[in-house]
């Protein structure tokens, strides 16, 4: 369900929408629980950026009005297939490339699979090494996630505006201390709650990894990459508020201010 009064409000303070909270290739179910591919738009005023872009963006775009930057976590499908709607919106609407922030493995990784990218302008990016788009600081930290780091290297993004900061870190095996450190401080941490009860070695485990993250110093957090093994959307707000009371699962369409 999307919250059209959420997605459209003006407000100047920044804010996090999350456009898709599922597993790769989507997430089954109703309301709450029909989750779309991982991504989110950071706001702050009018400026924009884009979390990942994914082969659900057709349905993702109708709530985009603009898009001032991408950031790219890591370069499987699910991450970085959406490139080819992306340019027909792109070329839609104006003839400047949007700046795209992502390890230089993950450009490398777009590039084969997409010819045509002249609506990306790519800023080969670091861990640690700081952009800005706007008013929005970015910094990117190395997470473990695929089973082949070195050609699918995978960032956990923090994004800081206005003093306020959201780290977003969809796809993590498990809990490291450095995510801990880089995202202490966060209004808001989006962390990966891809599996309940089930242990897949690329994704976060609910009721195995949120007690320990419940332990960082981030004042909320919000499961996306909710895959099958979750239970339905409003028994998962139960399970996360008993495993960590200041954690809760996203939805596609969610606004949450930072
Ligand atoms: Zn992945």
């Amino acid at each position: 369900m999307w919250h059209r009064e959420a997605m459209t409000s003006a407000s100047a303070s920044p804010a996090l929408t999350f456009l898709g909270t599922g597993a790769a290739g989507g997430t089954p179910g109703t309301g709450r629980s029909r989750r779309r591919e991982s991504s989110a738009l950071a706001t702050a005023g009018a400026v924009t950026v884009l979390i990942d872009v994914t082969r659900d963006l057709p349905t993702q775009l109708d709530r985009i009005e603009r898009i001032d930057g991408i950031v790219l976590t890591h370069g499987h499908a699910d991450a970085i297939g959406g490139f080819a709607t992306l340019g027909r919106w792109w070329r839609r609407r104006t003839t400047t490339p949007i700046p795209t922030y992502a390890s230089a493995a993950t450009i490398d990784a777009v590039r084969r699979r997409f010819r045509r990218l002249q609506h990306v302008a790519f800023v080969a990016t670091a861990p640690d090494e700081r952009r800005r788009i706007g008013p929005w600081d970015l910094v990117a930290v190395e997470v473990p996630h695929a089973r082949d780091p070195v050609r699918f290297p995978t960032y956990a993004w923090r994004l800081t505006a206005s003093g306020r900061s959201v780290t977003y870190a969809s796809d993590v095996a498990r809990p490291t201390h450095a995510l801990a450190a880089s995202s202490a401080g966060s209004t808001l941490l989006a962390i990966d709650g891809a599996t309940y009860r089930r242990a897949i070695s690329s994704h976060l485990r609910i009721d195995r990894d949120l007690p320990t993250i419940c332990r960082w110093d981030v004042r909320r957090i919000a499961l996306t990459q909710i895959g099958r093994s979750a239970p339905p959307h409003d028994r998962l707000v139960r399970i996360a508020a008993d495993l960590c009371p200041k954690a809760f699962p996203a939805y596609d369409g969610l606004e949450v201010a930072l």
